[in-house]
């Protein structure tokens, strides 16, 4: 069965072409042009992803995408036409998974679309992997393992010595595995809200942390930079 994109999308033209290139490549599209309707739409159609403009009629992309996070899980990819747009869609308040600014090309935002349904694929499957009694002992991200119990984390088959902010830093980002996350969220939830600090707090720890986990720490591949500010693990 084809994987099913909600597009919602208030400009005729680039709603067209968005409907026109996703059904190319094999995707079942339904395409709605408010913000009202995508709930509808969302709610009935369950997608498996969902493509979001943020200026639109009725309801705004980042009214919609709030209510929708609370109702179910779908990854969305938001379209911004605005660099002032791009903080809040980075944040904590509206939790997309992946944006775009327009004007973007089909090829990028196909490749987009494929990177977060092929995430949700993985994620799925892990779940589905894991039994009950498993689930809450290790975290499994390659040769990286985080073994939950004991809170140590073994990355090709030897103790990896970490401080504990390193530890709580690098379980939250396997905790949320493929999304967006800005170092302000990362702050709050990992050193919490009464931390006297800045998001540099968070840069220096994830520069630690890439030391320590990847391969090479100045082309990393577990924790990507996010333009816009923020951070997202790959796994
Ligand atoms: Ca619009």
């Amino acid at each position: 069965m084809p994987e099913t994109i909600l597009v919602v999308e208030d400009e005729p033209a680039l709603r067209d072409t968005l409907t026109y290139n996703l059904k190319k490549d094999g995707f079942a599209v339904e395409a709605v042009g408010d913000g009202r309707l995508a709930l509808e739409s969302a709610r009935k159609l369950k997608p498996d992803l969902i493509v979001l403009d943020i200026m639109l009629p009725e309801l705004d992309g980042f009214e919609v995408a709030r209510i929708l996070r609370k109702e179910m899980t779908v990854p969305i990819l938001m379209l911004t036409a605005r660099d002032d747009e791009i903080d809040r869609v980075v944040g904590l308040e509206v939790g997309a998974d992946d944006y775009l600014t327009k004007p973007f090309s089909m090829r990028e935002l196909m490749a987009r679309v494929k990177a977060q349904l092929r995430r949700t694929r993985l994620l799925r499957e892990e779940l589905s992997n894991r039994t009950p009694e498993k689930k809450h002992e290790t975290l499994t991200f390659g040769n990286l393992v985080i073994n939950l119990t004991r809170q140590e984390v073994i990355l090709k088959d030897e103790p990896l010595p970490l401080k504990p902010q390193e530890y709580q830093l690098l379980l939250f980002f396997a905790e949320h595995r493929g999304q967006m996350l800005s170092r302000e969220f990362i702050l709050e939830r990992v050193w919490g809200w009464d931390y006297i600090g800045d998001s540099r707090t968070v840069d220096v720890h994830v520069r630690w942390l890439r030391q320590k986990i990847e391969e090479d720490s100045s082309n990393p591949t577990r924790i990507v930079t996010v333009r816009g500010g923020g951070y997202r693990f790959e796994g």
